[in-house]
C-alpha cells in the first residue's frame, strides 16, 4: 500500500473556510445567461469562417440520474423520444449547413456529449454519425471525442465509434468500490466498470480518458488509491479527479448527503502526488495526462465553437449561448420540448453578450487554472494593458504563494499550438502559474475572478431557484 504521508504545507490553510468553493469550467456561467433579443446566428457566422473551430452535440438522456448530477439531462425516455430529439437536431445542422456554407467552415473538432451519448441505440447513433458528416466539414486530423458510462459501454457501439473515427472516449468510473458507486448513486458496478474499460482498451483509441470522484463520504484515502491503482493498470492516457459537489437541486441533496470536506483536500494532495509519480503530468487542479498521447485544450477563452442540440453552449467571439440553465427533470424537459419545437436555430434568444472586460476575465481565468498558465505578454498584447494592474488579486496570491512567474516554455497545453503559431509569438514569455498550493485550491481562486455583475445576475438566478453552490466566494476584486 502506498505511504499516505501527506504534507501538510497547504492542507491546514486557516485563512480559507473551503477550497471547494466552485468549479470554473468556463466563464460566465449560464446562470448569468438571460433571453436575448434580435440577436441572430447570421451576424456571427463569420466567426466560423475558416479551419480551427469546435463542433459540440449534447445528448441530453442517462438511463438514471445520478446523485450529484446537474447537468442538462432527463432519464426514462424511450426510443421514440430519442429519435424525436434527433429529428430536431437534423433540422438545426441542415439550417447550420446553410450560414456555414458561404464561410467554408472546417471544424478540427468535434465533441458529443451529454448526458449518455452511447444511451442511443446503434443504429441512432449511425444517424447522428451521418448526419454531422452530411451537413459539415471536418479537416483530416480532427479530434473526436465521446463520452461514455460503463453500461452503455457494448462491442456494438465501440465499434460504430472506432468506425466513425472517434479519437478519444472519456468514461465516468468515478470509482472502484461498490460502496462508494451506491452512495453517488450511480448504476453500473466496480465489476461492470472493469467489463467495460477492458472492452474499450481493446479498441485502442488513441486516447483514454476516465473520470474518478473525491470527497465521497465513506471513501478513505486506502479507497481512493486503490481505485487510482485499479485504473492505472488499464493504462488511460488521462485522469480527471474531481471533487464532489453536492449542488442545488441534485438527488444527494434531497437525501441529506454531504461531501467529505475534510477529507477531501488530504485525498486530493495524496492522489495528484500519486499520479505523478506514475507518470502523470498534472495540467490543472483536475486533470493528469500522461505523457503519451497529450492533447491540447482546444479553448482557452477565444476560441469558436459551435452547439448542435438542446443544453450545448456555443461561444462565438462575445456572443455565448445555449438553452436556459435546468437541472431538474421537469425544467430540462421542457426545454427539450420547446428545442424540438423551434422553427429558426439561427435565432439565439438566450445567452450572453460579453463585455471587452468581461472578455479580459475569462481570458484570465481560462488560462490561470490551466497549465503552463496565464501568458503575460500575449494578455497585454490582447489588451493593451498590464494583467497585474487590470487584477491586482494576482500580486496578493504571488504572495500567497498561490502563483509564481516562470518562464519555463510550456509543454503542450492550453492552445499552445495556436501560441507556437507566427513568428517565435512566445520567445521569452512569461507565465502566471498556479503552484502546487494553487492547483490545489483552483476552486477556492477562480470563483474570486467573478466580475461583481456576472456574480449579481448569478445570484439573481439562485435567489429565484434555489442556491446552488455550497459557499459563497469572498469579495470580488475590481478590474
Ligand atoms: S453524471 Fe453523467 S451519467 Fe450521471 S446522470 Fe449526469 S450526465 Fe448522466
Amino acid at each position: 500500500m502506498e505511504n499516505l504521508y501527506v504534507e501538510e504545507s497547504y492542507v491546514e490553510n486557516p485563512n480559507v473556510d473551503t477550497p471547494y468553493v466552485q468549479y470554473m469550467y468556463s466563464y460566465p456561467h449560464k446562470t448569468a445567461y438571460r433571453p436575448l433579443k434580435g440577436v441572430s446566428l447570421r451576424e456571427y457566422a463569420p466567426l466560423l469562417k475558416g479551419a480551427g473551430h469546435g463542433l459540440y452535440l449534447h445528448i441530453p438522456f442517462c438511463e438514471t440520474k445520478c446523485g450529484y448530477c446537474n447537468l442538462f439531462s432527463v432519464t426514462g425516455q424511450g426510443s421514440g423520444a430519442l429519435d424525436r430529439y434527433l429529428e430536431a437536431v437534423e433540422r438545426q445542422c441542415g439550417q447550420y449547413e446553410k450560414l456555414l456554407t458561404p464561410q467554408n467552415t472546417e471544424f478540427s473538432a468535434l465533441t458529443i456529449g451529454g448526458g449518455t451519448p452511447l444511451y442511443l441505440t446503434g443504429e441512432q447513433l449511425e444517424r447522428v454519425f451521418g448526419l454531422l458528416e452530411a451537413h459539415f466539414h471536418f479537416s483530416r486530423e480532427r479530434e473526436f471525442v465521446i463520452e461514455t458510462a460503463p453500461e452503455q459501454t457494448t462491442e456494438e457501439k465501440l465499434a460504430l465509434l472506432k468506425q466513425a473515427g472517434v479519437t478519444r472516449v472519456s468514461m465516468g468510473i468515478q470509482s472502484f468500490s461498490d460502496k462508494e458507486l451506491l452512495t453517488l448513486r450511480r448504476r453500473h458496478s466496480a465489476q461492470r466498470a472493469r467489463e467495460a474499460l477492458k472492452l474499450l482498451k481493446s479498441f485502442e483509441f488513441s486516447c483514454v480518458n476516465l473520470d474518478f470522484i473525491y470527497g465521497i463520504p465513506g471513501q478513505t484515502r486506502e479507497s481512493l488509491l486503490k481505485s487510482l491503482q485499479e485504473a492505472i493498470y488499464y493504462d488511460p492516457d488521462e485522469i480527471f479527479l474531481y471533487p464532489l459537489y453536492i449542488k442545488h437541486g441534485v438527488r444527494l441533496e434531497g437525501e441529506g448527503v454531504k461531501p467529505d470536506r475534510n477529507g477531501a483536500l488530504r485525498q486530493y494532495q495524496l492522489a495528484s502526488r500519486f499520479l505523478k509519480e506514475k507518470g502523470f503530468r498534472q495540467d490543472s487542479m483536475r486533470r493528469f495526462v500522461r505523457n503519451k498521447g497529450e492533447r491540447e485544450f482546444s479553448e482557452c477563452g477565444f476560441g469558436t465553437s459551435l452547439a448542435l442540440g438542446c443544453g450545448g453552449r456555443s461561444y462565438l467571439g462575445g456572443l455565448h449561448f445555449c438553452s436556459p440553465y435546468g437541472v431538474s427533470q421537469k425544467e430540462c424537459l421542457a426545454h427539450i420540448k420547446k428545442y424540438e419545437g423551434c422553427r429558426d436555430y439561427t435565432e439565439i434568444t438566450h445567452g450572453i453578450l460579453l463585455s471587452s472586460e468581461e472578455i479580459k476575465r475569462r481570458f484570465v481565468i481560462r488560462h490561470l487554472l490551466i497549465r503552463p498558465g496565464l501568458p503575460v505578454k500575449e494578455y497585454r498584447m490582447h489588451f493593451g494593458s498590464d494583467v497585474m494592474e487590470d487584477f491586482p488579486v494576482l500580486k496578493s496570491w504571488t504572495e500567497d504563494g498561490y502563483v509564481r512567474k516562470s518562464r519555463k516554455e510550456p509543454e503542450i497545453s492550453c492552445g499552445d499550438r495556436k501560441r507556437s503559431e507566427g513568428p517565435d509569438k512566445n520567445n521569452g514569455e512569461t507565465y502566471l502559474t498556479l503552484t502546487e498550493k494553487g492547483l490545489a485550491f483552483s476552486d477556492y481562486l477562480g470563483p474570486q475572478l467573478i466580475s461583481p455583475q456576472i456574480r449579481g445576475a448569478m445570484k439573481e438566478w439562485e435567489e429565484s431557484h434555489g442556491r446552488i453552490y455550497d459557499a459563497v466566494p469572498g469579495e470580488p476584486e475590481k478590474l
